[in-house]
């Protein structure tokens, strides 16, 4: 059995005030974190003040990382700092990121790395454009994606990762793919999982569906052999929907 994860991506949003206002009504409200893992990947000067709030049963996360561990590297994350200020998860390979800040397959895979090494779990992201959808290239984007964001990662490892189908045209649209489309994409990334690693990690390991998921729909999004959790971006903002789209993968 899967444990499910429900992830929330606040972007580069939420004051400081909103998200502690956020912890306060989260904290006695979510269910068990040995029944499903709650987390919450904000932006990084907001970690301490999450972290000091946290509670037992929500996680925290960043959005991104860098691949060196330190250095002249002006701007950047270090996954090292990160696992110093007790992050758990770190997000790689957002769509958002591969489009506006130059990501590839091959960054992506270094930054893997760099997460496993300083001891963070990556949830990582692949999914297809709108186009690719239309001309039938959804698999072949994924296998490209899947193929190399794991190039040399170990099966031992594997275990430590999360990966979140986000087609891209789905993303912050209010567009979802139906479940049916999710879980089909979903079940074609576990058997590619399968090809690399074989049957035991690709039984283990999570795999999420995001894009547009809010309360009225998770049900049955996460209804779906396949699919183990969300990684949610707008509907995460908001603590009343948090907690009830963390309660519904718990049914
Ligand atoms: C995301 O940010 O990864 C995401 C899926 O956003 P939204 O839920 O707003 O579509």
């Amino acid at each position: 059995m899967r444990k499910p994860i429900i992830a929330g991506n606040w972007k580069m949003n939420m004051s400081r005030d909103e998200a502690i206002n956020f912890m306060y009504q989260v904290s006695e409200e979510l269910p068990s974190i040995d029944l499903v893992d709650s987390v919450i990947c904000a932006q990084a000067p907001m970690m301490r003040c999450l972290i000091k709030r946290q509670g037992e049963n929500l996680r925290i996360g960043a959005q991104n990382l860098y691949w060196e561990d330190a250095g002249a590297f002006t701007g950047e994350l270090s996954g090292k700092l990160l696992k110093d200020y007790k992050v758990d998860y770190v997000i790689i390979g957002h769509s958002e990121r591969r489009s506006y800040f130059g990501e590839t397959d091959e960054t992506v895979n270094k930054k893997i790395f760099a997460a496993l090494r300083n001891e963070l779990l990556p949830i990582v992201c692949v999914g297809e454009q709108l186009e690719e959808r239309e001309s039938n290239k959804t698999n072949d984007v994924l296998t490209k994606q899947v193929k190399g964001a794991f190039k040399d990662v170990k099966a031992i490892d594997m275990e430590k990762i999360v990966i979140a189908y986000e087609p891209v045209w789905a993303i912050g649209t209010g567009k979802t793919a139906t479940a049916e489309q999710a879980e089909e994409s979903c079940a074609f990334i576990r058997g590619l999982v399968k090809e690399l690693y074989g049957d035991v990690v690709a039984d283990e390991i999570r795999i999420q569906y995001g894009g547009s998921v809010k309360p009225a729909n998770i049900d049955e999004i996460i209804s779906k052999e396949n699919i183990d959790g969300a990684l949610i971006g707008g509907a995460s903002l908001k603590a009343d929907m948090f907690i009830e789209m963390v309660k519904a993968a718990v049914k």
